[in-house]
């Protein structure tokens, strides 16, 4: 617990909160990671650095960010007969146009929870007559694994074992933001996790094209304040892309990962919430791997998703503040989410409202 320990002294935390106040200007920062979202909100950063440091969340949820269209898509594949849908338990519950994967779960759909793709490949190598699909969600930090499973069923010749791969890649993403109308942030925190697969040397492009400030913060409350330290002092003295997670984080990244995942996978243009579609920003299976590729199969869609009054794709491309929809905490609780930001153990309203909303605060909506 000592190595815990000395990233939560509460002498350093607070020397940490005085460099940032002696620092003259203010800053709006993205933190692109829902689980930044979540370390930040937990730790009571945001009342304590306002107004000097305006800390907005991007689009670093997984599940946020998939597609209505996709969460219908997937439970037409749970349907189906013969099949078994897999997924992460975050999944079962994010809403699409006909509901959630629970529900038709509960209509006598067949989805099952697994903790890993290897467990759904298990699945399949035990039950040779069911074709068992896994909805490959996540950033570069879940590919690498989904693309091992993957070399597996085809070494060991599992052919019943299926990927539908909604895998989203982070850097297209930020360019995309960087590109959209109206947006003005002046600096990244970059997440960690999908860093440690991709590197520093994937971001060179928000300093050198667009002159932007990023780092790679680790998860601690000390880790998020010196990586904004570090950000204000580089709007003074030049963007660049700095490490500040150097306990897990390489400038060349994982390159095994990368590996695995680039020998399955192909980038191809995919639609996010909120962001729509952006050019190679999703990954597909190769040609090689078309056998598992659930991705090839036609199933029937129902024609709009209904207009729930959701403002996540808003949300996740930091235009508003949870507390701006006027959904939250009225009709959208974790409890009773309407849309996914409230869903996620990693979702903007979600972290919003655990740790930032008090019960009877004035609404913004
Ligand atoms: S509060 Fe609920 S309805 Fe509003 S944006 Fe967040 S998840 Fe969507």
């Amino acid at each position: 617990m000592r190595y815990i320990d000395e990233f939560r002294s509460p002498g350093l935390l607070r020397g940490q909160l005085e460099m940032i106040e002696e620092m003259g200007s203010n800053i709006s920062i993205m933190e692109v990671c829902g689980t930044h979202t979540m370390a930040i909100s937990r730790s009571g950063l945001r009342p304590l650095l306002a107004p000097r440091v305006e800390l907005v969340s991007g689009p670093g949820c997984p599940v946020c960010v998939t597609a209505a269209d996709d969460i219908a898509r997937a439970i037409a594949f749970a349907g189906l007969e013969g099949v078994v849908l897999t997924t992460f338990g975050d999944m079962m519950r994010v809403p699409g146009p006909r509901g959630t994967l629970s529900e038709a779960n509960s209509r006598g759909a067949s989805v099952r929870v697994v903790y890993s793709p290897l467990e759904a490949l298990r699945m399949a190598a035990e039950s040779a007559h069911t074709r068992v699909v896994f909805l490959g969600v996540g950033f570069e930090t879940t590919a690498p694994a989904v693309a091992a499973s993957l070399v597996q069923a085809r070494r060991k010749g599992i052919d019943n074992f299926f990927v539908l791969s909604l895998h989203k890649l982070v850097p297209p993403a930020l360019r995309a933001l960087l590109e959209m109308e109206g947006f003005s942030i002046d600096a990244f925190l970059l997440p960690g996790h999908v860093s440690a697969v991709l590197g520093s040397q994937a971001y060179s492009f928000l300093s050198e094209d667009y002159g932007i400030p990023s780092v790679i913060a680790g998860f601690e409350a000390s880790d998020i304040l010196r990586s904004i330290y570090v950000l204000m002092r580089m709007r003074e003295e030049g963007a660049a892309v700095e490490i500040e997670y150097s306990r897990a984080v390489r400038p060349e990244g994982n390159r095994k990962a990368r590996e695995v995942m680039e020998s399955v996978f192909e980038p191809v243009d995919a639609e996010w919430r909120g962001l729509g579609t952006i050019p190679a920003s999703g990954l597909a299976l190769r040609d090689e791997f078309r056998d598992h590729d659930a991705g090839a199969w036609e199933v029937e869609l129902p024609a709009t998703a209904r207009d729930t009054g959701c403002r996540c794709g808003d949300i996740l491309c930091g235009r508003i503040k949870p507390m701006q929809c006027p959904l939250f905490a009225r009709s959208c609780t974790p409890e009773n989410a309407v849309g996914p930001c409230m869903v996620s153990t990693e979702g903007t309203c979600a972290s919003y409202y655990l740790y930032d909303y008090r019960e009877g605060e004035r609404l913004d909506g």
